[in-house]
This record gives C-alpha cells, sequence and structure tokens, in this order.
C-alpha cells in the first residue's frame, strides 16, 4: 500500500481533517539511517506531521521545514516536506533505544523538552514565514498541537505514532489530526472533544488494515473527503550538486586534498547517501575551477 494524506472535513465544514498512512516512508528513512527503535519513532512522528503541514502546499517546490531541538539525547530533528509529497529528514542520533516503564519507547525523553519546535514556510516567497514555538513533552503530537494553536492559532488535536516491530522494522505509521474552523459552534467543538477522548492511536489502526479514509469515518462519520495526495521517502541531493559545492572550495583546499590522495566522501545528511570522489575527480574540479577564474 502506497502512502498517503487524505483531506477532508465535516460538521458542515466546522472541522477539517487531516489523515496520513507513512509507513512506507517511515520505513524507509530507517533503512537509510540506520535507525534504532526510539529514533525511528521520534523522526517518523516528525516526519509524518510534516508531511501533512506540507499537503496543504501547491503540488510543486513550496516546502515545510519543521526542526525540533529539545536538548535531549536524540539532538536535533530536522524534517523537509514539498508539496509534491517528497519527504526527507534525519536525526541527530540515529541509535537510541529508549524506552519508558509502560514500555512505551521513550520519545519525549530522547527529545527533551528544553528548546523549541521550528516551523519554516518556505512558498517561493522572498521570505519565508517561520513559527518557533516552545517544545511541550518532546512526543511531538502535543508539541505540534502547540504549534498549531500559538502560530497558526487553530486548535488542533495531534494524533501521530510509529509502530515498531520487535524485529526493529516500521510495522506501521500514520497521523490524524483535526482542527476546529473559525466560528466552529459549540456543538462542533464538543463533537471533536469527544473524537480526542476515545481516539486509538492512528498506527494502531493503520496496523489492522483499516484505510485512511475509514479512520476519519470512524470519527467523523458525516466525513466529506476533498482530497488524496500520496507522499513518499525522497531526497533530491544528486553527484551533480555535491560537485557543484566542491567548485565553491578554495584552490588551496583542493590542492591540499589532491596531495592528500584520499579523494573526498560527501555524505547527504538529509537521506545519507554517499558519494565518492576520488583524486582524479578532484584534479578534474581543480582543473574547471582554474579555467573558470582564469578564463
Ligand atoms: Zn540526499
Amino acid at each position: 500500500m502506497i502512502d498517503e494524506i487524505v483531506i477532508a472535513q465535516a460538521l458542515n465544514g466546522q472541522v477539517r481533517i487531516h489523515a496520513a498512512r507513512s509507513t512506507k516512508m517511515v520505513e524507509e528513512a530507517r533503512v537509510a539511517h540506520h535507525l534504532m527503535p526510539t529514533s525511528l519513532a521520534a523522526l517518523g512522528r516528525v516526519m509524518t506531521v510534516t508531511s501533512v503541514l506540507a499537503s496543504d502546499l501547491k503540488k510543486g517546490d513550496e516546502k515545510i521545514t519543521s526542526i525540533i531541538n529539545g536538548h535531549g539525547p536524540s539532538g536535533t530533528i530536522l524534517v523537509q516536506a514539498k508539496g509534491n509529497g517528497d519527504v526527507r529528514g534525519f536525526i541527530g542520533d540515529p541509535n537510541l533505544y529508549m524506552v519508558r516503564e509502560d514500555g512505551h519507547l521513550d520519545v519525549g525523553g530522547a527529545v527533551g523538552t528544553d528548546g523549541n519546535l521550528t516551523v519554516i514556510k518556505d512558498l517561493g516567497l522572498k521570505e519565508p514565514f517561520t513559527g518557533i514555538v516552545d517544545l511541550q513533552s518532546g512526543e511531538i503530537g502535543d508539541d505540534f498541537t502547540y504549534y498549531y494553536a500559538i502560530s497558526e492559532q487553530t486548535p488542533s488535536i495531534v494524533g501521530v505514532g510509529v509502530l515498531v516491530s520487535p524485529d526493529g522494522t516500521t510495522k506501521a505509521a500514520g497521523g490524524l489530526i483535526f482542527q476546529l474552523m473559525p466560528g466552529a459552534s459549540e456543538q462542533a467543538i464538543q463533537a471533536c472533544e469527544k473524537v480526542a477522548g476515545t481516539m486509538k492511536p492512528v498506527s494502531t489502526l493503520i496496523d489492522e488494515g483499516h484505510a485512511v479514509d475509514e479512520i476519519i469515518h470512524m470519527y467523523f462519520p458525516d466525513a466529506q473527503i476533498l482530497e488524496h495526495r500520496d507522499i513518499r521517502w525522497r531526497c533530491d541531493c544528486s553527484r551533480e550538486r555535491f560537485h557543484d559545492a566542491l567548485m565553491t572550495l578554495s584552490e588551496e583546499d583542493l590542492h591540499e586534498m589532491i596531495e592528500d590522495g584520499k579523494g573526498a566522501e560527501i555524505v547527504c545528511q538529509y537521506c545519507n547517501t554517499k558519494y565518492q570522489f576520488e583524486t582524479a575527480d578532484l584534479e578534474e574540479i581543480l582543473e574547471q575551477k582554474h579555467g573558470v577564474l582564469h578564463r
């Protein structure tokens, strides 16, 4: 099953709903970054919510970047999602396996609460929009709930989860986010509170095999489905891009690397792909650079 986000509205347009199945992309992130369970759950949750935020963008290169740093052992978590559905990201420490007393993965303990969640919306305008809020619990769902309330002034419920199999792979991942539109009635508010109080973890529902539309209808029987959007793990890095980055080094630095004879290995921090440049490649880059400078 491919990953997707379903956008819907309910209660006569007073509630807007986004639901996501993100199992495949979270698993691909695990493989790319060799993530241990708690790191996997933390990054997977941020990936899922960020992909939901990006699903309101135009289907082009507009993008949302979420950055979380709670000064916990996880270090910085950074995720970028584009309007076209591409999602990529990383976590400072991929090797965390922290479990709470109740047996759940300790995402809050890994992330920490001494810091911020920053959301940058790049809509292709001169200046991106940036929203920064204090972290609440480091559990990610609570933190984005607070972000929606403060930065977007939209009261929201954010349910997001990643189920990890005993073998460490991603069993299921998903999210359900719903928000009250301006001027919502008391009845709509109560309906949302009721859903929030009875909601099962979305990852469990996805693991049970429920389709995304079905999950929405489970909680909002009158929901109208507005849109389906695909999401996927994809980084747009390339050898050419890193070649261009090497071109920006000084001639002295390039000389030094060539004399060193070890070549250069560049690792994309977003997707962990390694690009190897041999000494001969570096000599070619130096020559090109020389040509450009002294033409
Ligand atoms: Zn990459």
